[in-house]
């Protein structure tokens, strides 16, 4: 029944927005960096992936994050990332805003995504500004360490995502604010809600009067203010709506 009305709210959305959490990409085998037995467990992440610990030792940073890196280069999207295409495709949804800073939407075919914490599959050097594909770094991390530009030679070499300690970029989260206020629906998607200020997106759009829907493995604590709330995995309910929608 609950899917069944999330998707009466999604087809008859105009304004439709999208927020996704760690969730969907844990759904395609990327660890989140709180989740159990995750490859953070080894590591404090709020050490190691902080800019102080990046800027004191670029050795150390790379050491830790090379095995996520690999996971996160080598992970696809799933059937929740699809669902989130079609339903940009056929005009439910206006964007994808995500926490994620894994490229896998974008792979998956949705055109309008807005990353609130970067992106991961671009490294940036911090003393010429050179960018180059995460995939070319992490390829010579195993003769290089820590990997230097190909450019000037230098040894701080940053994936473009946001660490522990810096400040969200502005405009993607004055976008997704916007977009937010604007929309008539809102679809929540493996986030769990508890990461501000990603998380004041949601309430901003409630608040607003856009309905909303949660899907999330676990409760969050706007699941008390949403119309809907389905505690499953983004890769079986997801496809379910599109289903649902399209028949
Ligand atoms: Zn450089």
């Amino acid at each position: 029944m609950t899917v069944k009305r999330a998707a009466e709210l999604l087809s008859s959305a105009g304004s439709g927005l999208a927020l996704t959490g760690a969730g969907i990409s844990a759904e395609s085998g990327i660890p989140t960096f709180r989740g159990e037995g995750g490859l953070w467990t080894k590591y404090d992440p709020v050490k190691v992936a902080s800019i102080e610990y990046f800027m004191a030792d670029p050795s150390a940073y790379w050491t830790a994050s090379k095995e996520r890196g690999r996971v996160a280069l080598a992970a696809t999207p799933n059937p929740g990332h699809r669902a989130l295409t079609a339903l940009e495709a056929a005009g439910h949804l206006v964007a994808v805003v995500t926490q994620n800073t894994d490229g896998l939407h974008q792979e998956a075919g949705t055109r309008t995504v807005i990353e609130l914490h970067g992106s991961g599959r671009t490294v940036q050097c911090l003393d010429c500004g050179h960018r180059e594909p995460r995939a070319a770094v992490q390829a010579r991390l195993d003769s290089e360490m820590p990997p230097r530009c190909l450019i000037c030679g230098g040894t701080f070499l940053k994936p473009t995502v946001v660490l522990f300690g810096e400040a969200l970029p502005q405009a993607p989260m004055q976008d997704a604010l916007a977009l937010a206020r604007a929309a008539d629906v809102l679809l929540i998607v493996g986030s769990s809600l508890v990461v501000y200020p990603a998380a004041d997106i949601p309430a901003v759009g409630i608040r607003a009067g856009a309905r909303s829907i949660i899907v999330n493995a676990e409760p969050t604590p706007l699941d008390r203010l949403a119309d809907v709330v389905i505690h499953g995995r983004a890769g079986d309910v997801l496809p379910e709506i599109v289903d649902l929608i399209g028949g």
